[in-house]
């Protein structure tokens, strides 16, 4: 029996900027559901709208590029 090399290693979450971490999981309307309340939670800590805006696409387009490139490395491992 090998060790320290189990399956579960490497977890498939996504990381956001802050260092929160968002599960993979094959639901994609959970998924896209806790990308976009995960958004929100940084929208809502900043007062100006139009700058809230911008930070908003750029953290969900962070971490809708981080699932594409998941879903990527788990098709090659087919
Ligand atoms: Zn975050």
């Amino acid at each position: 029996m090998k060790e320290g090399c189990g399956p579960f290693q490497n977890l498939p979450v996504i990381k956001c900027e802050c260092g929160a971490e968002i599960l993979l999981i094959r639901q994609v309307e959970l998924m896209s559901k806790a990308i976009n309340s995960h958004v929100e939670e940084h929208r809502a800590r900043v007062s100006d709208s139009i700058k809230a805006d911008v930070l908003a696409k750029r953290i969900e387009d962070h971490l809708i590029k981080q699932v594409f490139e998941k879903i990527q490395v788990h098709l090659s491992n087919i």
